[in-house]
């Protein structure tokens, strides 16, 4: 552990490493993997200390957090590219739709309706993420993976831009297993992307197949005690 005085620039430098180290032990390429800074609850100022160390993909999980920091800022650095990474209330669904760029959390037909709704009238395609429950964990976000087929399906049949699976494994639990249930069922269903992998196990996600890791601690930090339950959002 180096000391907490290290700056996002240093930590981010670390990260960045490990991500490389992770790809080439699993025989990947570094640029398949891209890296999204969670930056939920902390204060906007890490924004600006992540751009300029080279951050250009952020995650947020909050309509109404990202509301408040985002939209000046997405206006003047039209480089960004910003995931909802939290669960999302149906009726925030024009929130979402205009605030982000990705959004990774779509797990049930009522949303996934709300979302193609949206996107038609904004004029907007956004790429979507299904997330799947690999845990079965009744408070968590996500659908099933014996649902999943049928959802990826249902989706695609909207016309929803589906290009991958998004899953935050139970913290108590060995990651790698759900890693490679996440992976399978892209596979079967012709996905390529996989959002998996947090501060604590973005290296075995990188050697599962993750396409997408999303990291908040890692590069700023400790969070700010405020809910922020892995996953959590305003539902
Ligand atoms: C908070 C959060 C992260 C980042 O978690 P860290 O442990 O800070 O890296 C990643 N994904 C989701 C869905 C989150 O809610």
């Amino acid at each position: 552990m180096r000391p907490l005085t290290d700056s996002i620039a240093d930590r981010l430098a670390e990260v960045g490493e490990r991500i490389a180290r992770a790809a080439a032990r699993a025989g990947r390429r570094r640029e398949e993997i891209t890296l999204i800074a969670v930056t939920k609850v902390f204060p906007a100022s890490v924004i600006l200390d992540g751009y300029e160390a080279g951050l250009r993909e952020f995650g947020e999980n909050y309509v109404q957090e990202a509301a408040a920091r985002w939209p000046r800022w997405q206006a003047a650095h039209p480089d960004v590219r910003l995931h909802m990474i939290g669960a999302i209330q149906s009726n925030k669904a024009r929130d979402v739709v205009a605030l982000f760029d990705v959004i990774e959390t779509v797990d049930r037909p009522k949303l996934a309706r709300a979302l193609i709704k949206e996107m038609a009238r904004q004029d907007r395609r956004l790429p979507c993420f299904i997330q799947v429950n690999t845990g079965e964990e009744p408070q968590k976000a996500g659908v099933w993976p014996d649902d999943a087929d049928a959802f990826i399906e249902e989706c695609r049949g909207l016309g929803l831009p589906v290009i991958g699976l998004m899953a935050i494994p139970p913290l108590e639990e060995e990651p790698s297993l759900h890693f490679v249930l996440l992976a399978e069922i892209a596979k079967r269903n012709g996905l390529k992307a996989l959002s998996m992998g947090m501060s604590h196990d973005f290296e075995v996600a990188i050697q599962f197949g993750a396409t997408h890791v999303r990291v908040g601690t890692a590069i700023f930090g400790p969070r700010p005690p405020r809910r922020h339950r892995p996953g959590g959002g305003e539902r």
